[in-house]
């Protein structure tokens, strides 16, 4: 290694591919089934027959001039289909129908929020392509081909080399993930691997006071987010190392490469060297009529773009006083968050509907595996128990155990806070009872809480939850917890 060279920084664009959420294939009727019998969601036209002709599907086009708006890119007002040569028995056409030269969307950008943080990542195109098929190889000695997923709609995002760690990247790919899924344009799914990522990853080197660069990897097909972190962070740490080994390797023109992510040895493998655009001998698409974009159109589009996820994060911070961690958990999927707000307009108050929707009903959810749409308990439903939780109705934990009584049962929280015994006793000299037996019944703690600095803090708590036991979850804490301060004040030798 030279003497005075600085590994400056990793730089890093992605390409993803995202399939979007139509019922039938991008140029044919033919139906988009993720588990459909081998071959049997196909036609002439996704078979690549002589003489079939293609169908512009206008329903993804309108998704992917969606996302493109979502970017803050620039949408053509012109734009057209290519054909991309390539040979692979899983594209029996023999070509892809692309965009080349006029993608439907440019210039974009999206702003990655990490840690209060806001980086400008640049979006430098989006277009819309076809999938090709299956090659299966669980028989041995032959590749079978499953053509179901040929023609499947993909948006095609590109984006500038302005990322600069595997973290960044894999935030990035987290937040376009949400990004798709809010409008609705793709479910996002990586075990369909509905969401493909290739990172293009080099290293910036100075040496002697110059920057010197590696040449580009492109990593191809990676469909985890945690794919994308290991494999950045793998191969900018192997071409350092290939550098180091040979001090040529920065000299002269060497040809970017495409490599291969091994997950289990956790390598990336040399492929084959990186085509170039001539390679694919691009040209327009004589099948297919180019698309005139109208204003029309346009605002018709833009009539459904939502309030998308970062935004509406900050307006839970400041319009509902959620913390950031919340607002993130609960803006991280759109029905979520739809249902916190449907919640509060039925006369939940945010602060307590904000901390049972993290803590108890998204828990039920994911423990059944369900949206927590589809826990049977609307929206009216949560916003009662949020309301006799802030009324004092009820306790805190209480309130977790109506919640999951409220799965099986449709009666009012209020209701089956009676039946379960839980309503809240504010009565001093009940409460005062249970105090007395709690104290009685724990010396150790007593002693602790009085007399032994270390442990006091733990005591008084100890005793504080003996309490709300013997109350069978019915005691105020607040109250509970002023008594006990009292109480252990009055037992003070030196007061
Ligand atoms: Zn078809
Ligand atoms: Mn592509």
């Amino acid at each position: 290694m030279s003497r005075d060279a600085i590994i400056a920084r990793t730089i890093i664009g992605l390409e993803i591919h995202v399939q979007l959420k139509t019922q039938s294939k991008m140029f044919c009727g033919c139906p988009v089934r993720f588990e459909a019998p081998p071959n049997s969601c196909v036609c002439p036209v996704c078979l690549g027959h002589p003489g079939a002709l293609p169908v512009m599907n206008a329903r993804a086009f309108d998704y992917a001039v969606l996302a493109g708006m979502a970017l803050n890119c620039t949408i053509a007002r012109h734009t057209k289909w290519d054909r991309k040569s390539y040979y692979y028995p899983d594209l029996p056409k023999n070509y892809q129908i692309s965009q080349y030269d006029l993608p439907l969307a440019e210039h974009g950008f999206f702003d990655l929020e990490r840690n209060g943080d806001v980086t400008r990542i640049r979006i430098k195109r989006a277009h819309l392509e076809e999938d090709a098929g299956k090659n299966l190889h669980d028989v041995p000695g032959c590749t079978l081909l499953d053509l179901n997923r040929a023609g499947t709609p993909l948006l095609e995002i590109v984006t500038e080399p302005d990322l600069t760690s595997a973290d960044q990247a894999f935030a990035f790919c987290t937040e376009l993930q949400r990004l798709m899924t809010y409008l609705g344009v793709s479910e996002g799914s990586m075990q369909k691997g509905q969401m493909r990522f290739e990172p293009n990853v080099n290293v910036a080197i100075e040496v002697d006071g110059k920057e010197l660069r590696t040449p580009i990897s492109e990593i191809k097909n990676l469909n985890s987010f945690r794919a994308v972190r290991l494999a950045i962070a793998y191969e900018a740490k192997r071409q350092v190392a290939a550098w180091g080994d040979d001090p040529d390797y920065l000299q002269g023109e060497r040809q970017s490469e495409n490599r291969g992510w091994n997950d289990e040895k956790g390598v990336t493998e040399f492929q084959r060297d990186k085509e170039a655009a001539h390679d694919y001998r691009y040209f327009p698409d004589p099948d297919l009529v180019p698309v005139e974009v109208s204003d029309a159109m346009l605002a018709a589009i833009r009539a459904n773009l939502p309030e998308l996820p970062a935004p509406r994060r900050r307006r839970f911070v400041n319009q509902y006083r959620l913390s950031a961690t919340d607002a993130d958990t609960i803006v991280s999927h759109r029905a979520t968050a739809d249902l916190f707000e449907e919640v509060i307009a039925a006369g939940g108050p945010p602060d307590i509907v904000s901390k049972q929707l993290v803590n108890v009903w998204l828990k039920h959810a994911n423990d059944r595996s369900l949206p927590v749409t589809e826990l049977g308990v609307d929206a009216h439903r949560m916003a009662q128990l949020a309301s006799i939780t802030a009324k004092g109705k009820i306790n805190k934990t209480a309130a977790n155990r109506i919640a999951k009584a409220m799965l099986t049962s449709s009666a009012p929280p209020a209701e089956l806070a009676k039946d379960l015994g839980l309503v809240q006793v504010h009565d001093a000299d009940a409460t005062a009872v249970w105090v007395e037996e709690a104290f009685a019944a724990n010396e150790q703690a007593v002693q602790d809480a009085l007399a032994n600095p270390r442990k006091a803090k733990a005591a008084a708590g100890f005793l504080r939850g003996q309490v709300m036991k013997s109350s069978a979850g019915k005691a105020d804490p607040n109250l509970v917890g002023k008594l006990i301060d009292q109480r252990l004040q009055q037992l003070r030798p030196d007061t």
